[in-house]
């Protein structure tokens, strides 16, 4: 019997996991969610021994059951390969007594590569699986980090489109750049004027828009996403804290069993979600903490009960952290509705119309298994400041919103349980924040001298990633307005 997905405002709408993979968002703009979260098939002593890849299958195929063995592990295989610059592919590394999970190997230096390597496979297995003719056409929101990682993966797939919005004023210079020189015949990047949130809004009112989907099917495309709203990119961000916690056993000597924290900076609750997924496995850990920049909704949510989107949005030096709308948090929300699609719904109609809702007492139990923190900007400059000058480790400022929010749980709880933060981008990608935390005087230095003293200072190598965009030509120069979103994705697939 497959496992069947359903949607997060819907019951009635049920899918395959390769229908749910294709289609991105359920029909009325709810995301879909497995009907029973699958437990771990193996022991934990089985799992460590695993290599990365190996473990990927093992956990995957509890979830993308209509996939057969053999086209799951060819998309495993072309996805984590030698883009990687590791063969451990998430490396897990002790830094002081804290455990630093490095999700930033892969081709665009951010978490986004474990999941936007493998879902251009999903997606093209899958679409050939349901008989789709039609080219697959990618919209993708980005704050950033998606956005690249979603391009590389994507680019010159056959089969495939992919445009990608970005907040114009809104992404790193090295963000951007590495955006705007993007290759491949099938790639658009469009700035636009607005925040993350005008750009996803926009994303998804397309994806609703029933209209555009016949007219543009007609001509031969159909949209699908990779936001961290498909299933398709949840599922495999599973897979690392599951190996994490195998190299603890099989590189620390921890015991089978023993319950660890883990740490995420969290922006659309996707990496965390997937955290939260692998502890109702059967996954042992403790805490989730969940860390938020300024933009601390999370944590008053987690505080209160009470999500409200309605307070200002503030640009930090996390930028990839800069939501307020943390979309994934809906399906937390409906699992901890006992997987009651109607009060799900009502809540996200409640956000969409006055911006905030308020969860039950039974459901904020379900609460429990996490804990919220901040981080302001000036605590991130002397996180990062501090870790470098004790240990030598340079940290990008994502981790370091987490690594605060631990140590002041730490002190807090007097815990001394094991813990691993979720490291979410190399530094070289917001070189610029990282190196001014360090120093002040690196604030009059251009972008690339920044990354050659960042090498020297942290002993590393420039990534491959950062090397190919030094010399790198512009070959996108689209911006537009946040109204004018749909007239571009039209006029760019007329004319392709
Ligand atoms: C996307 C991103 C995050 C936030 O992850 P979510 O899954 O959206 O919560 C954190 N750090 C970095 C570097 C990111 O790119």
């Amino acid at each position: 019997m497959d496992l069947m997905y359903k949607s997060t405002r819907n019951n009635e709408e049920t899918a395959t996991a390769s229908q749910a993979i294709l289609k991105g968002l359920a029909e009325n703009g709810g995301l879909f969610v497995p009907e029973r979260i699958p437990k771990l098939g193996l022991s934990l002593e089985e799992l460590a021994e695993m290599s990365y890849q190996e473990l990927a299958y093992e956990i995957m195929r509890l979830y993308f059951t209509d996939f057969s063995e053999d086209e799951l592990k060819q998309c495993i295989v072309r996805a984590y390969d030698s883009k990687f610059d590791t063969e451990e592919i998430a490396p897990l590394v002790k830094v002081d007594d804290t455990y630093y999970l490095e999700l930033f190997h892969g081709a665009t230096i951010a978490f986004k590569d474990m999941a936007l390597s493998i879902l251009p496979h999903l997606l093209t297995t899958a679409a050939r699986k349901n008989g789709v003719k039609n080219k697959i056409v990618i919209l993708t929101a980005t704050s950033g980090d998606t956005g690249k990682a979603a391009l590389a993966g994507f680019a010159d797939v056959e089969g495939t489109g992919i445009i990608v919005f970005y907040p114009k004023n809104g992404v790193s210079p090295i963000q951007e750049k590495q955006m705007l020189t993007q290759k491949g015949d099938n790639t658009w990047v469009v700035g636009i004027h607005g925040n993350f949130d005008d750009a996803q809004t926009g994303v998804k009112n397309i994806f609703k828009d029933r209209q555009t989907a016949e007219e543009l099917s007609k001509l031969g495309y159909q949209f699908s996403s990779a936001n961290s709203i498909n299933i398709g990119r949840l599922v495999p961000q599973i897979v690392y804290y599951i190996y994490a916690y195998g190299r603890l056993m099989k590189h620390e000597g921890m015991e089978a069993g023993e319950k660890i924290n883990i740490v995420v900076p969290t922006g659309n609750f996707g990496n965390i979600l997937a955290a939260y997924y692998a502890k109702q496995m059967g996954l042992p850990i403790h805490k989730l903490i969940c860390a938020s920049n300024e933009n601390k909704v999370l944590f008053d949510f987690f505080q209160t009960g009470t999500y409200d989107r309605n307070r200002e949005f503030v640009l930090t030096s996390s930028p990839s952290m800069d939501i307020l709308i943390s979309s994934n948090l809906e399906r937390l929300i409906y699992h901890l509705a006992g997987n009651d699609s109607e009060k799900c719904r009502e809540q996200m109609e409640a956000l969409a119309g006055e911006g905030h809702y308020t969860i039950t007492e039974e459901m904020k139990k379900g609460l429990q298994d996490f804990y919220g923190g901040y981080t302001t900007e000036a605590q991130t400059k002397e996180t990062i400041s501090e870790i470098y000058k004790k240990t030598g480790y340079v940290m990008d400022t994502h981790p370091a919103v987490a690594a605060h929010v631990y140590q002041e749980h730490r002190r807090g709880s007097q815990d001394s349980i094991k813990t691993v933060v979720a490291s979410t981008a190399s530094p070289y990608k917001f070189t610029r924040s990282v190196m001014e935390a360090i120093d002040e005087k690196y604030s009059n230095m251009e972008d690339f001298a920044l990354v050659d003293e960042l090498s020297r200072l942290s002993v590393t190598v420039v990534p491959k990633a950062i090397e190919d965009i030094r010399t790198a030509p512009i070959l996108h120069d689209m911006v537009c307005e946040k109204e004018d979103m749909l007239a571009i994705v039209k006029k760019i697939l007329k004319k392709d």
